[in-house]
């Protein structure tokens, strides 16, 4: 029996810290729970939004005035070398459950906050790996007419932070099959503590300072004197003609820009912070500011990673 809620702030269900209320708010812990939800949604025509972990979202001051379905099934079955998990799991719950049985291949993902259906929905990752390396299948329900189905890794139209799921909002995410590989459990462990240092010191801002993961994708650039400026400041390659946004944003002067409770991260400069008591108006005008600034002066067109609810 689900229990629907009414006007949850969403702001702590966010890694921002940002948003006002679900005007209705469901945890969901099981298939029939979603079915019930949906059902639900549909009898007093409510929009829906499926909420993960809330790590890749900008939710409007005002809310979401549909009902948020938040995904809180997290079982998990393991057969040899595969992992099936469903989509509320948090994706270091699924790195942790690989390295205690052995099997590797998805250390890459060590310390990406939020959960295994909001990963793959936007084929979350880094430049050492991303889910669609690890997925040999998903399992999702077409909400329209209720039926499951058992979508093949090549069916998932996976590419950079894109999924047939980011495509079609009539699909909700219920579980996947992962494909590992047997390991050394050391060797594993180690490699996982090497991603977390990373990310602790070169990506990941202050803690004290709440985000929402980079802002914005790393776009392709077909200015070759721009790509070399990139390749010459940095020692890096750029890989498919992309250069990361953060570097197009530092280049713009952009870095430690503020606009009322928001500031472009001091740290990365794709990284938007919450300094203080955000609100998402802030975040929605210094990324305005951003976007203009980079297209003017660099003459790229910046794309936000991160989804909007409620705007
Ligand atoms: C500090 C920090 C570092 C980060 N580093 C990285 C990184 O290195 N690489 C990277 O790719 N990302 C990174 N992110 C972004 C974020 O963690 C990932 O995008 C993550 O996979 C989002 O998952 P989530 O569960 O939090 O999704 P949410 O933010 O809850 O939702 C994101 C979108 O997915 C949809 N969604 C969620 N669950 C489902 C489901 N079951 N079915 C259908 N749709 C669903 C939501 O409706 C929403 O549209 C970072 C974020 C932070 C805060």
């Amino acid at each position: 029996m689900i229990n629907i809620q009414k006007n949850i702030p969403l702001a702590p269900f966010t890694t921002f810290k940002i948003g006002g209320p679900a005007k209705n708010f469901v945890e969901v812990g099981s298939e029939d729970e979603l079915l019930e939800a949906l059902n639900y949604a549909k009898e007093n025509n409510l929009e829906i939004f499926v909420l993960g972990g809330g790590s890749n979202i900008l939710v409007n001051d005002e809310g979401f005035d549909g009902l948020v379905i938040k995904i809180q099934d997290t079982r998990y079955k393991i057969q040899k070398d595969k992992i099936e998990i469903s989509a509320g799991a948090s994706l270091s719950a699924v790195v942790n459950l690989a390295m205690q049985n052995s099997l590797s291949g998805l250390e890459w993902a060590s310390g990406i906050p939020g959960t295994v259906g909001g990963a793959i929905r936007g084929n979350a990752g880094i430049p050492m790996g991303c889910m669609a390396n690890n997925i040999e299948s998903v399992k999702v329900l077409e909400v329209k007419n209720k039926k499951y189905k058992i979508l093949k890794n090549s069916e998932c139209r996976f590419s950079y932070r894109n999924s047939i799921f980011k495509e079609n909002k009539d699909l909700i995410i219920i579980s996947a099959v992962l494909k590992l590989e047997t390991g050394d459990q050391e060797e594993i462990s180690k490699k996982i503590k090497e991603f977390i240092e990373n990310r602790l010191k070169v990506v990941h801002p202050n803690p004290k300072e709440p985000s929402s993961g980079s802002f914005f994708k790393n776009p392709k650039v077909d200015n070759l004197q721009l790509i070399a400026n990139f390749e010459k400041d940095t020692g890096q390659k750029s890989i498919d003609g992309k250069v990361p946004a953060g570097w197009l944003i530092d280049e713009a002067g952009l870095r430690g820009k503020k606009i009322g409770g928001a500031q472009v991260s001091e740290k990365h400069a794709n990284f938007v912070v919450n300094i203080g008591n955000a609100k998402a108006q802030d975040i929605v005008m210094l990324s305005s500011v951003i976007k203009m600034k980079v297209r003017d002066e660099l003459g790229v067109q910046l794309s936000e990673e991160i989804q909007y609810v409620g705007f």
